[in-house]
């Protein structure tokens, strides 16, 4: 039977805090007196997380485990997730427990008011760096800014969505996958639920700057080429100060005669306006590499085993 809620938790080297995880999500979804499956993504951990939740599996019939074959990302998990669940409301929450699985009634409760997604903003996040906050201020300010999307400030994965919605997403085939932009870029009737994001209960983060570097270009270059036109309107602006600079030396060479002394300004403007070519090919090239992912047309993660679907109880 169609479970009503799928709880989709991606987990990478978690063997700290699943079992703690469970147990929250576990006495949560029990209170709520309705049918669930909790799916836990294991995005290529290489500690026990495998097998802790392998045992979970095995004791209670609402859990799932979705096994990558390697690590392939935040984001694959979720997308894998999302194609997995069954149910008619679907649930994405980190492992982590930063967001508190306590407020999944108060989120469910608007679903069944109409809304379509329900997407957690955090009034507050404890526990984390001065720079943390500080990038993903200026992440949002400058996604927002670049990309026609109206991204809610302040907003990770932690959300709740309708089956139509899930279904909507999971139908776009791109490979690069920025999720909460999908997510919004889709439509319905989206509401914000505000709270308090805790720290992380145990562990490190998985999320060096280097993985946020990359979800910030991918969530850049998804939805939007206006840093191709930036690359163009520098080019343009680039030849109109050159055209000016040229008429400048003409007249200092047809008029004047200190034009031997323009060396400086000769290796100045050589040194920038290589560097803006090279600026702008590395902008090209990012797009060039995106088109050729999708071209390639892989397969955005591998499962190597799925369990907890043999035998479907209710
Ligand atoms: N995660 C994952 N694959 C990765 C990195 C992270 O599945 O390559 C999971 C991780 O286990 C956690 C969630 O994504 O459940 C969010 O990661 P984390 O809490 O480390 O990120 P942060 O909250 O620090 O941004
Ligand atoms: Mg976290």
């Amino acid at each position: 039977m169609k479970p009503i809620y799928s709880v989709i938790v991606p987990v990478y080297n978690e063997e700290d805090i699943v079992t703690e995880t469970y147990n929250r999500l576990n006495a949560v979804m029990e209170s709520m007196k309705e049918s669930y499956e909790l799916i836990f993504v294991n995005d290529g951990s290489r500690d026990e997380t495998a097998n802790i939740i392998a045992k979970l599996v095995s004791q209670d019939p609402c859990v799932r485990l979705i096994n990558f074959a390697r690590n392939f990302g935040h984001m694959p998990a979720i997308t894998a997730g999302m194609e997995y669940a069954k149910g008619d409301a679907i649930i994405i929450i980190d492992a982590d427990l930063q967001d508190p699985p306590e407020v999944l009634p108060d989120m469910a409760a608007l679903w069944k008011q109409g809304y379509d997604v329900v997407y957690g903003k955090r009034k507050e996040r404890k526990g984390e760096t001065f720079f943390k906050v500080w990038s993903a201020k200026m992440f949002y300010l400058f996604i927002n800014s670049m990309t026609p999307l109206e991204l809610p400030i302040n907003t990770g994965e932690f959300r709740l969505m309708d089956r139509k919605v899930c279904d909507a997403v999971n139908r776009l085939q791109e490979k690069h996958r920025y999720v909460r932009g999908m997510v919004s870029w889709v439509g319905f009737r989206q509401t914000a639920y505000e709270y308090v994001r805790e720290e992380r209960l145990a562990g490190v983060t998985k999320y060096p700057l280097r993985k946020m570097l990359s979800l910030a270009m991918d969530a850049i270059t998804a939805f939007s080429y206006k840093p191709l036109k930036l690359a163009t309107a520098l080019g343009f602006l680039m030849s109109f100060f050159s055209f000016v600079y040229l008429i400048v030396i003409l007249w200092q060479r047809l008029f004047t005669d200190t034009t031997v002394a323009g060396w400086a300004s000769t290796v100045g403007v050589v040194l920038l306006t290589q560097g803006m070519v090279l600026m702008i090919l590395g902008i090209i090239g990012e797009y060039i590499g995106r088109i050729f992912e999708e071209v390639k047309n892989r397969p955005i993660y591998i499962v190597r085993e799925a369990l907890g679907y043999d035998e479907e109880k209710s």
